[in-house]
């Protein structure tokens, strides 16, 4: 199912039937997440992809017990149910792990403990940040992954891109060489770097909420946000972007080499064309183009046959470049890019943030 390298999309429920095309590609594959926390919901759509569709990716099933204002604790038990209605479908089984807070590191012990128990399932573990950036946090995290010796699929709690912060993607090459299998969820660019590091498999959100977890305090005590304009993937500075920013940056540099997008979205227009749709109508094609780039990135970064060590070197070549293009724009700086610039193995010494 995991073939490895692959690059899967995260979506909710009700975008699974929209996204499925998309994922269905060598290396492809979806992340499907309830529709507030509507989990019967997921696995009914999961049933109807999976039998009735004949999707035959891989297909997780992400219960997300972790995120929102009732999120659940790391040491609350696994739903037994949850685990075999996977395996029925014929899915790789992850865990409906809850949240391990900073100081839960038996919270942590207990969710890899209990997916030892648990024939060929990957253990869920949705992070606060502090297990990737700090060095004692990080220390005991890959000892228990090696002892615990099961797939891991990381989840990064974040305001926004966990991998805009400090320490966090040298974190990721320290877990990623923990010698288990490695997935990462609800990402986004920074997906293709985990890939190029090695990660088995990792995905993209389809809105900026899959694309990481965002901290309690920023979704409790206030109403909930409403729907950001839709941002797409403008792949010479490699970051999403509003499309109105594109729109402006595209008046002050009408340079048409830069602005076309070949995919078959965009079929050759200037990607500002999705400004011409209603904020609703530019979401599908927004997200479309991004899934359509991203998918184009990852077979030019790791092909089939591509050694890994080779990957990550275009993979950092490329961040310098698209920090390169930013400044050029003079749009603000995406600082994932610097990061995975600076962390090139065998260039430049792993180091993590105190
Ligand atoms: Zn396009």
């Amino acid at each position: 199912m995991l073939t490895g390298r692959s690059l899967l999309v995260h979506c909710t429920a009700n975008q699974a039937l929209r996204c499925a095309p998309i994922a269905r590609r060598p290396h492809g594959g979806l992340v499907i997440s309830p529709q507030r926390h509507d989990e019967i919901g997921l696995l009914a759509t999961a049933e109807y992809l999976v039998r009735r569709l004949g999707f035959d990716g891989p297909v997780l099933l992400d219960a997300a017990r972790y995120a929102g204002t009732n999120r659940l604790p790391a040491s609350a038990p696994f739903n037994p149910r949850w685990l075999r209605r996977q395996r029925e479908l014929g899915l790789p089984v992850l865990t409906d792990s809850g949240y391990v807070g900073g100081g839960d590191e038996a919270g942590l012990v207990s969710i890899l403990h209990r997916t030892m128990a648990v024939p060929g399932a990957i253990a869920a573990l949705p992070l606060h940040p502090a297990w990737l950036r700090d060095r004692l946090h990080l220390t005991k995290l890959t000892g228990h992954v090696r002892a615990a010796g099961v797939p891991v699929a990381l989840v990064l709690e974040a305001r926004g891109d966990p991998f805009g912060l400090a320490g966090s993607v040298p974190g990721l090459l320290e877990i990623l060489g923990c010698g288990v299998p490695v997935l990462l969820l609800r990402c986004d660019l920074s997906a293709l770097g985990a890939l190029c590091h090695g990660a088995v498999a990792a995905a993209v959100g389809t809105t900026a909420a899959l694309r990481h977890l965002p901290p309690l305090e920023a979704v409790g005590g206030r109403p909930p946000p409403g729907p950001r304009p839709p941002s797409t993937i403008f792949k010479p500075t490699m970051s999403y972007r509003r499309i109105t920013a594109i729109q402006r940056a595209k008046r002050s540099r009408p340079d048409p080499r830069l602005w076309s997008c070949d995919c078959p979205v965009c079929d050759g227009r200037d990607l500002d064309w999705m400004a011409t749709l209603d904020e609703r109508g530019r979401e599908v094609p927004a997200f479309e183009h991004a899934a359509a780039i991203l998918f184009a990135l990852r077979d030019e970064l790791l092909g089939e046959a591509l050694p890994l060590a080779r990957a990550a070197r275009s993979w950092a070549a490329r961040c310098a470049d698209a920090a390169y293009r930013e400044k050029e724009l003079g749009w603000s700086a995406t600082p994932m890019l610097r990061h995975w610039r600076e962390t090139t193995p065998g260039e430049n010494p792993v180091t993590v943030a105190a």
